[in-house]
């Protein structure tokens, strides 16, 4: 475990037994220095004086004196959070919604343990930290400006991540994610660009005018090969409340030689929609002129039932919060399988992301999920990679292109 030797872990913990194992368990482990604390007043303290050096915090739920919840709440609002397991021997579903609060508090939780931890899942759960954390810190160091030099220089480009229909494990189409190479920091991921982009309505144009050509024409060539294949775009609803963007974005795709029928737009809703009118109205037009409407993110923040009641939607796209882990959490399960359900009474095709393993794509098979998309299948990928992905996709009889 290369990463883990240069860690400051600080076990929250007040049973002394408990909290020996871990700490023992975390020396074997390799773990450079292990820091102790009986209950949250004491790991507080620990964390006030040591924030910056503390990379993980192992944290019991139920502790006298500040329980675990309070604690995540106050080390969620430091300056640079120490990442966070939770270990507790609560049932699964409270630690589920303890996890969630933990996130919505601005920890970084590598994951939840049920005791008594083992050596294997603590160690999975601490290989997490490393490549999370340098990720999530340059994330944040972009402006707005630094963002939209990007854009100019022409740094941004769409990677394609397969989408594959799930009995036939044939190739159906690509969801295009947006890529920055940046000149000093390699391959920057959206969520350190989009969300600038989203605040300051400039969205519009790196979506539309920049990705959307891109992909469209990507899908162009693809087709002009011979190869029926659909492409998939995000769409942020909050850049449809100006009532000439539909029109904007028929212009550009056939201009750059597609069918409005080819392309897929994922709407993904992350504020609550002040103007219903003129998002409504887009969309409207934009099914009309062909274009497939997916309802992205289905079942987290406000993508919900009022969304999907009130757009013309083809296609249902089920969280990926859901998906990953619906072989071992049956809450999850069930969400999966009943959105699944109503999604074909309502005739939308539904698609499942974040598939990391063979156990969940058997129960969305089962379930009768069309569509799968996830790591287990192919990670976004280039152009020209995800021409090799379908031509060994197609040379294997569809074996998943590997
Ligand atoms: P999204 O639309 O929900 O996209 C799926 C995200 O999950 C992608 O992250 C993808 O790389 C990742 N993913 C795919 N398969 C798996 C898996 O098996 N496991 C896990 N854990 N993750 C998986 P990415 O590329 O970082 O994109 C993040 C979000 O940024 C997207 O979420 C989308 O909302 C937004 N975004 C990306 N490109 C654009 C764009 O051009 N325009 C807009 N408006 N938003 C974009
Ligand atoms: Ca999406
Ligand atoms: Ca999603």
């Amino acid at each position: 475990m290369p990463g883990v030797n240069n860690l400051i872990v600080l076990v929250v913990e007040d049973d002394d037994f408990q909290r020996l194992t871990l700490v023992q368990m975390l020396r074997v482990l390799g773990v450079q220095e292990v820091l102790e604390a009986g209950d949250g007043q004491q790991a507080l303290a620990l964390l006030s004086s040591l924030s910056p050096l503390i990379s993980v915090v192992i944290c019991d739920l139920e502790m006298p004196n500040m329980d675990g919840m309070e604690l995540l709440r106050h080390a969620g609002q430091a300056q640079n959070p120490a990442s966070v397991i939770i270990s507790s021997s609560k049932d699964q579903a409270l630690l589920d919604s303890v996890g969630v609060m933990a996130r919505a508090y601005g920890i970084n939780l590598l994951g939840v343990i049920k005791k008594p931890a083992t050596l294997k899942n603590l160690g999975s759960l601490l290989d997490r930290h490393v490549p999370l954390k340098r990720k999530d810190v340059d994330a944040l160091k972009f402006t707005l400006s630094e963002v939209l030099q990007g854009v100019s220089d022409k740094q941004f480009e769409p990677f394609f991540q397969p989408k594959l229909d799930s009995k036939t494990e044939k190739l159906l189409g690509a969801e295009v994610l947006a890529r920055w190479y940046h000149p000093e920091h390699g391959l920057v991921y959206p969520y350190a660009f989009i969300p600038q982009l989203e605040k300051d309505d400039h969205i519009v144009g790196l979506t539309m005018l920049l990705l959307l050509e891109k992909a469209a024409a990507a899908c162009r060539t693809w087709r002009e090969r011979g190869l029926d294949l659909t492409v998939s775009v995000n769409i942020s609803l909050a850049s449809l409340n100006d009532t000439s963007i539909a029109d904007q974005i028929t212009d550009v795709v056939r201009l750059a030689g597609l069918d409005p029928r080819h392309m897929i737009l994922e709407i993904t809703e992350t504020m609550i929609m002040q103007e219903v009118g003129p998002a409504l109205e887009n969309l409207a037009r934009l099914r009309m002129r062909g274009f497939g409407l997916s309802v992205d993110d289905y079942g987290t923040g406000y993508s919900g039932l009022q969304q999907l009641m009130r757009v013309p939607f083809t296609e249902l796209k089920i969280d990926q919060g859901f998906v990953t882990d619906c072989s071992t959490n049956a809450a999850s399960r069930t969400v999966v399988e009943s959105s699944i359900a109503m999604a074909r009474r309502l005739g939308l095709k539904t698609v499942a992301e974040g598939v990391e393993g063979q156990a969940e794509w058997d129960i969305l098979k089962a379930a009768g999920c069309d569509m799968v998309q996830g790591y287990f299948i192919a990670k976004p990928m280039d152009n020209l990679m995800f021409l090799n992905f379908w031509a060994a996709n197609n040379a294997n009889g569809n074996s998943h292109g590997k």
